[in-house]
């Protein structure tokens, strides 16, 4: 209102013609948004065509404590596919969780087709406790207790609730992880291939090249038992015709910000490929091919020296890394079992038995799908 006293009786007019576009646009708009009007539902969160809105989940108290899942929901303009993405089913790798809440306040409603699902942290006990791989409260691993059980323990109630009430309203399905706060890693995807279902090879494999990552490991969905329960969530969405990707990026508890770009460009990318968003699409170029995985794993309780690092070119035989005791006799050494790259070394001092230490993978410039 004060603006206004200040104006001459010219700078009105246009003001007022100004105020008479402007409903136009609105009246125009709303429109077009009555024509396209369908209620996005999640649960008991409700979302009309371009809004967004954030909430949580609830997980109710069980055999153990609840928890909640705080989750966005980008419900478009116009209409479109729906593309979730998971950050924090393991509760220490940051960079997945800040990059969906860059999503979350990049990406206009009014300018995508579909609906973008974030679920920002879905392994709360895990994040607030910071503990890597497994919830302080049952001890399992969230990403493996997918399909979940209503009647379990919390992983388990969490893996039901993301299962029945997200993923299986997803067109495409992508869970982003990173390694976790002792873990070094290059960038690298996991993705399905020789599924029954050619559409859905091709459409994984589309998200797989789409988001930038130059590391992609294929799986032979061949090699997956039909009476496995213990999923990773990516599984479950293959399981249900979804395609599907699992995603690292960053590691070692950072929050790097050229990491957060990278996988947000990824994002905006695949977006774009399957027809959310405007705007000139890529496709990794000369991508590498990880195969013949190999991991290796302490016999022992102690401290563990890293010699090689993530991303490294190494010969079999080559010297990983050694565990000391605790008063720093060595105990252990561990070679590589093959040549190949170092995908992941563990780079903290604490190791305990069973816990991996390294994975090397033989590399590919082609696969055979
Ligand atoms: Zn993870």
């Amino acid at each position: 209102m004060k603006l206004l006293f200040t104006l001459s009786g010219i700078q009105i007019s246009v003001a007022r013609y100004f105020l008479q576009i402007v409903c136009i646009f609105c009246l125009v708009h709303s429109t077009l948004i009555a024509q396209n009007n369908t209620l996005f539902t999640i649960g008991s969160i409700e979302v009309k065509n371009g809004e967004k809105v954030s909430d949580s989940l609830i997980v109710e108290k069980g055999i153990d404590e609840g928890t909640f899942i705080p989750i966005t929901i980008i419900n478009g303009a116009n209409s479109g596919p729906v593309l979730t993405l998971f950050a924090g089913i393991h509760g220490t790798e940051y960079v997945p969780i800040i990059t969906l809440q860059q999503v979350l306040n990049e990406i206009d409603p009014d300018e995508i087709s579909g609906t973008l699902i974030l679920v920002h942290v879905a392994n709360i006990p895990s994040f607030s406790t910071r503990n890597a791989y497994k919830s302080q409260i049952d001890n399992k691993n969230l990403n493996r207790a997918f399909p979940g059980k209503k009647d379990g323990t919390i992983s388990e109630r969490i893996a039901y609730t993301l299962t029945n009430v997200i993923i299986k309203k997803s067109d495409y399905f992508i869970d982003l992880h990173g390694g976790e706060f002792n873990e070094a890693l290059i960038n690298f995807i996991y993705f399905y291939y020789r599924h029954p279902s050619r559409e859905l090879n091709q459409k994984t494999s589309m998200l797989a090249h789409a988001m930038g990552n130059h590391y992609l490991i294929p799986v032979n969905y061949n090699h997956v038992p039909d009476s496995f329960d213990n999923y990773w969530s990516e599984l479950v969405a293959i399981k249900n015709n979804i395609p599907a990707i699992s995603v690292e990026c960053g590691d070692r508890g950072m929050i790097d910000v050229e990491e957060i770009e990278f996988t947000k460009r990824g994002i905006i990318n695949v977006m774009r490929t399957i027809g959310m968003m405007e705007g000139e699409v890529f496709r990794t170029e000369y991508p590498l091919y990880l195969f013949d995985e190999k991991e290796l794993n302490s016999s022992y309780n102690g401290i563990f020296f890293p010699l090689v690092e993530e991303g490294q070119y190494i010969v079999k035989e080559t010297l990983i890394g050694y565990t000391t005791d605790y008063w720093g006799n060595v105990i252990e050494e561990f070679r590589s079992p093959s040549s190949g790259i170092v995908t992941v070394i563990i780079k903290v001092p604490a190791i305990n038995i069973g816990e991996s230490v390294c994975h090397v993978h033989k590399v590919k410039d082609t696969f055979e799908d």
